[in-house]
């Protein structure tokens, strides 16, 4: 086994809210000297492409097909990525069909309740600013900085679009259950991502009752003594421990593609077996 392998599973491309292109994305990982590589989208696996997979190739990264699927439990977020899938899954494709249907009619009223606090925003101009990505709030976000709404996409979210702000509106997420059971229909792996965003000790203890197969328990820049809680209850539970930058380009420019990273058997284990 190659002592030396990284794979960095936890990055976004301009397909949702990240800023570089899944080719750009390819370069960024060699040259930061990672072998592997996953992008996880929010609810899209546009980046993967056949041109995608034959520059992969060429730049010799190994590619772990991957997605972070929005869900919500009593409009609390979880997002769940899933890895080693079948990208061409019929059932898959379909459900993700369904969540953009969802989203677009959640920004709508989101951009409503910005209208009635005299911040307008088209759905038309928000279009135009995103172009073919998953549209979500930190694209809203932008708009409203770009509109002078506000100073900062950080306000944005404070003020108005974080959960339970003046403007949020809740309503494209499934159930994490429903999410976990597209993710092994499609033959994939799930696994719950940045846990220690969650708060509520018995919120975390009821999700993980559910069938997930693997913890995110690498993160980001968080300091090493804070991933160890996380991989004891993954030890303790089963469950494999997968980790990852959650880079986003641009967009969150502290935090560099490779900063968190798993080795190849943790890799391997994520592969989709055929
Ligand atoms: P959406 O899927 O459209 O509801 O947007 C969710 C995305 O917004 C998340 O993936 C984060 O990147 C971002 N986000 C959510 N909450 C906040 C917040 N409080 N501050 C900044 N960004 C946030
Ligand atoms: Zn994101
Ligand atoms: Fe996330
Ligand atoms: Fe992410």
């Amino acid at each position: 086994m190659n002592k030396e392998f990284r794979a960095d599973i936890h990055c976004h491309t301009n397909c949702s809210d990240g800023s570089d292109t899944p080719l750009a994305l390819l370069k960024f990982a060699k040259n930061a000297g990672l072998q592997g590589l996953s992008i996880t989208d929010h609810d899209t696996m546009d980046a993967y492409t056949p041109t995608f997979f034959e520059e992969a190739k060429k730049l010799e990264i190994e590619i772990l097909t991957g997605i972070e699927i929005s869900s919500e439990i009593d409009e609390v977020s979880v997002h769940i990525l899933g890895y080693g899938y079948d990208h061409q899954h019929q059932g898959l494709k379909e459900f993700l069909v369904l969540m953009q249907g969802r989203r677009s009619e959640r920004n709508r009223a989101i951009l409503k309740k910005l209208k009635e606090r005299g911040m307008p925003i088209t759905e038309e101009e928000l279009k135009a600013y995103a172009t073919e990505r998953t549209i979500g709030r930190p694209h809203i976000a932008q708009m409203m900085v770009k509109k002078g709404y506000v100073q900062t996409s950080r306000d944005a979210f404070d003020f108005y679009l974080k959960e339970g702000a003046l403007c949020y509106a809740s309503g494209i997420k499934y159930h994490p259950k429903e999410v976990i059971e597209q993710i092994h229909n499609a033959k994939g792996k799930a696994v719950l991502a940045h846990p220690h965003f969650i708060k509520k000790g018995s919120f975390l203890r009821k999700l993980l009752d559910l069938p997930f197969d693997g913890l995110e328990c690498y993160y980001a820049r968080l300091p090493k003594a804070l991933e160890l809680p996380w991989l004891k209850i993954a030890k303790e539970r089963g469950l494999i421990p997968t980790g990852g930058s959650d880079y986003h380009g641009e967009i969150k420019p502290h935090i560099p593609l490779g900063c968190s990273w798993v080795g190849e058997s943790i890799f391997r284990s994520l592969q989709n077996p055929e």
